[in-house]
């Protein structure tokens, strides 16, 4: 028996805003009988910030063209603003949907301006409202100066605000963001990842956000849906996708994991490095693998123990060791980035884990 999809439904309750976006149990197939994402539902709220996160291929960007409008559903149904535009009978065209969208390598029109680009989808409006968004927009978007430049002229951080301010000429109901960051330096994007974040909440704009990066995710979302294989695995805060993860795959997914078997008991759940907390309202198995997060373990550097140090990665504010347990598992542990161990050291480790994360061993094979 299949449980039911996960959505985020659950998850917003408490948030009072109107629902602007609603997918409910949507599937997209471009080949008949094999979905690009199947029962997906998602549910957003005006100025709320919605990653979709997941590895290539998983349907991200396929979620962001059915609500856009460039893809049909093939069951299912999409409420935008209380409206249903898409259901398999129903299909409202992109630009009745008033949804704005950045693709990935941004798709400005090279032979336009800066200005002709962002003004490009106020056709409707005076030649004077037009020139006053545009204005506007050039000035939220620090770009006043460079209006009269091609696309070809402006660095990718350029591109990516003249893209963004295209998108958010025609005051969209929605933003949807494809991998907005991927064409950037990596240096530049955390700054950028700040700057449209702190964009967003003032403009209290609701955005869809895709990205394979948990990172971007954590520094961007609200919510955070994760998919795997065009299904919805978990939608939830970042803060409880990393310390509570509805799957293996989730748990790897948004940062380092390490899974030991364990043994739940009264007291505690037992394995090789410690005893964990007992998770509260437990009613599965005994036998579990145990998710381990770097922060969860602590070195004793005593010289002795049956642990050893096979290797450490500089981070710059922190070092993540690699541990072999006496059993061979490999577990990994983080200190600070002035705490520095000889390596093959012999250590103990002691559990400082707050809360526990376990897996029975059926759905540690299968996800
Ligand atoms: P992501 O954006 O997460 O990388 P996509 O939504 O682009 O993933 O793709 C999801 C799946 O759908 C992939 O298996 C991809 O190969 C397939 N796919 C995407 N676009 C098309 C298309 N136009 N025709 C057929 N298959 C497609
Ligand atoms: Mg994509």
């Amino acid at each position: 028996v299949e449980s039911p999809a996960p959505s985020c439904l659950a998850a917003n309750d408490s948030n009072t805003s109107p629902l602007v976006l609603e997918l409910r149990q949507v599937t997209c197939s471009y080949i008949p009988n094999q979905p690009a994402i199947h029962d997906i539902s998602l549910a957003l709220h005006q100025g709320e910030i919605l990653c979709l996160l997941g590895p290539s291929g998983c349907g991200k960007t396929t979620t962001l063209r059915v609500i856009a409008g460039f893809e049909r559903v093939t069951a299912g149904e999409i409420v935008l603003n209380g409206t249903v535009v898409a259901s398999p009978r129903i299909h409202l065209p992109p630009e009745r949907r008033r949804v704005g969208m950045v693709f990935q390598e941004y798709a400005l029109f090279p032979h336009l301006r800066v200005a002709e680009n962002i003004g490009f989808g106020l056709q409707a409006c005076s030649i004077d409202q037009r020139r006053a968004r545009i204005h506007d927009l050039l000035t939220m978007m620090d770009l006043v100066g460079f209006e009269r430049r091609y696309p070809h002229e402006l660095s990718g951080g350029q591109q990516q605000r003249v893209a963004l301010a295209r998108a958010l000429a025609p005051n969209p109901v929605l933003l949807l963001l494809d991998e907005p960051f991927s064409n950037l330096d990596p240096d530049m994007t955390y700054k950028m990842q700040d700057e449209l974040h702190t964009l967003l909440k003032r403009t209290n704009t609701t955005t869809l956000l895709v990205t394979h990066d948990h990172e971007e995710a954590f520094a961007m979302a609200d919510q955070i849906a994760v998919l795997h294989e065009g299904r919805l695995i978990q939608c939830d805060t970042p803060e409880t996708i990393y310390h509570l993860p509805a799957t293996p795959f989730v748990a790897e997914f948004v940062g380092q994991a390490d899974f030991l078997p364990g043994t739940v008991t009264e007291t505690g759940v037992m394995t090789e490095v410690g005893v964990f907390p007992r998770p509260i309202h437990y009613h599965g198995t005994h036998h579990v693998y145990v998710m381990v997060r770097p922060d969860d373990l602590e070195i004793t550097a005593t010289g002795q123990g049956t642990a050893r140090i096979t290797s450490r990665q500089f981070r710059g504010s922190e070092n993540l060791y690699t541990i072999r347990l006496a059993s061979g598992r490999l577990v990994h542990c983080t200190t600070p980035s002035t705490t520095v161990f000889p390596h093959n050291l012999a250590v103990e480790l002691k559990t400082k884990a707050t809360h526990t994360v376990v897996f029975d061993q059926s759905s540690y094979l299968t996800s």
